[in-house]
């Protein structure tokens, strides 16, 4: 029996996991929960002895269940191969009383490599067993770092294309740099003429306009997206907590059976939702510790209940945690609801009225898995500035602001349970931010020169990921007002 997906605005609704993947949204603009959390049936000794793509295998085989054995098998040994610069994938460091577990070995220096390395292969699986014919063409907007995690997850991939859109001045140089290099005869990366937002709504027009998709299914294609609520990357995200268990119980770490507590910097609530079912497939976790940054609409919620973006946006040293919508937090409330798709309906009408809702008192019991703080851009600094000074070992602001956090909750809890804290970025991937942290001049400096002396400080290797682009020449320099965005994509794909 396969297990299907069904959508937390209307329980009717049900998919595959391959159609889940495919459509990545419901219709009724639902996201796709599993109708169960599978058990994790494989045991700790088992799970102990085995590398980062079997525990992939044994953990996503149980929720991808429509994927035949060697295809699924296909699509995890083409994700996580030299594209990360460790065979570990991801590798456990032991660091002022926590584990950190590093995410961020792969093409793009950041987590979301984690799963964007293995969406596109999935999704072209998905689409060969639904008898999809059509080139699938991935539109994303991007505010930087997501960007470029998809080209590189995407470049390449046969059946795939992909076009990024940009705002031109809205970006970092380093992350414009990682963008207009990016190799491969399916990629396409375009500058507009505005800002992030511009750049979204565009994207979303070009996603309703059933002209275009007419003409591309004309010509073979069909359009797609990457975004987080995809369950292509919510799935390959528990992987990681699972392997990181075995690997502390492997390494005598911990006794079998010991519970632990997980640190996640929080944003759009994916990489803490995947923990959250991890510890349903009956890992033995303790406490989901959700940080947020100054933007603490997550903190406030779980003090009180009470969802409330209407708030002022905070632009921090964490970017990729600055939101105020946590997208995938609807599923959390699907569950605690009681998996009711009315209620859930009700509260996310409320949250596209009124930017605002408010749980029940029953539902709110359901939340004592949870733990919630946050941290300030000064506390976040002297997190990056104690650690490095205790032990020598350096951590980039979004992390930063999960050790903080796990250092308030330690206080307010004098819990001493084992805790791994999800590392979601390189250090050197926010140079700038961790040097000026570390207390060292940075005036006049540019990107390359800050990671030369990053590496001098800490000792450790600059990323091939940055070295890369220090030379790479430029690729692509379309610039595009956003009224001509359809123009372009369309140019691009030749129709
Ligand atoms: C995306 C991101 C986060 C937030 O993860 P969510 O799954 O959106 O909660 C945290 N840190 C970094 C570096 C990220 O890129």
């Amino acid at each position: 029996m396969d297990l299907l997906y069904r959508s937390t605005r209307d329980s009717s609704v049900r998919v595959t996991a391959s159609q889940a993947v495919l459509k990545g949204l419901s219709a009724d603009g639902g996201l796709f929960v599993p109708e169960s959390i599978p058990k994790l049936d494989v045991s700790l000794d088992e799970l102990a002895q085995m590398s980062y793509q079997e525990t992939a295998y044994a953990v996503m085989s149980r929720f991808l269940t429509d994927f035949a054995e060697e295809e699924l098998k296909g699509c995890i040994e083409r994700a996580y191969d030299e594209k990360f610069d460790t065979p570990e994938i991801a590798p456990l460091v032991k660091a002022g009383g926590a584990y950190y577990l590093e995410l961020f070995h792969g093409a793009t220096i950041a987590f979301k490599d984690m799963a964007l390395s293995i969406l596109p292969h999935l999704m072209t699986v998905s689409a060969k067993k639904n008898q999809v014919k059509n080139e699938i063409v991935i539109l994303t907007a991007t505010s930087g770092d997501t960007g470029k995690a998809a080209l590189a997850g995407f470049a390449d991939v046969p059946g795939t294309r992909i076009v990024v859109f940009y705002p031109k001045n809205g970006v970092s140089p380093i992350q414009e740099k990682q963008m207009v290099t990016q190799k491969g005869a399916n990629v396409k990366v375009i500058g507009i003429h505005g800002n992030f937002d511009d750049a979204q709504s565009g994207v979303k027009a070009l996603f309703g306009d059933r002209e275009l998709e007419k003409e591309m299914e004309a010509a073979g294609f069909q359009f797609s997206s990457a975004n987080s609520i995809n369950i292509g990357r919510l799935v390959p995200q528990i992987v990681y907590y699972v392997y990181a268990y075995a690997k502390l119980y492997a390494n005598g770490e911990i006794e079998k059976g010991e519970q632990i507590n997980v640190t996640v910097p929080t944003g759009n609530f994916g990489n803490i939702l995947a923990a959250y079912y991890a510890k349903q497939m009956g890992l033995p976790i303790a406490k989901l510790i959700c940080a947020s940054n100054e933007n603490k609409v997550l903190f406030d919620f779980f003090q009180t209940g009470h969802y409330d973006k209407n708030r002022e946006f905070i632009l921090t040293s964490s970017p990729s945690m600055d939101i105020l919508i946590s997208s995938n937090l609807e599923r959390l409330i699907y569950r605690i609801a009681g998996e009711d798709d009315r209620a859930d309906a009700a509260l996310m009408k409320s949250l596209s009225e009124k930017g605002a809702y408010e749980i029940t008192p029953a539902m709110r019991e359901k939340l004592g898995d949870f733990y919630g703080n946050f941290a300030s851009e000064q506390e976040t600094g002297r997190t990056i500035y104690n650690l490095y000074d205790k032990t020598g070992y350096v951590i980039d602001p979004h992390t930063a602001v999960a050790s903080c956090v796990y250092e308030k909750y330690k206080t307010d809890t004098a819990d001493g349970t084992k805790t791994v804290i999800a590392s979601t970025a390189s250090p050197y991937k926010f140079t700038r931010s961790v040097m000026t942290a570390l207390g060292q001049e940075c005036g006049g400096k540019d990107d390359f020169e800050l990671a030369d002396a990053l590496s001098g400080l800490s000792g450790t290797e600059i990323p091939r990921a940055v070295e890369e682009i220090r030379t790479a020449p430029v690729l692509h320099d379309t610039v595009v007002e956003v009224r001509e965005m359809k123009a372009a994509v369309k140019k691009f794909l030749n129709i």
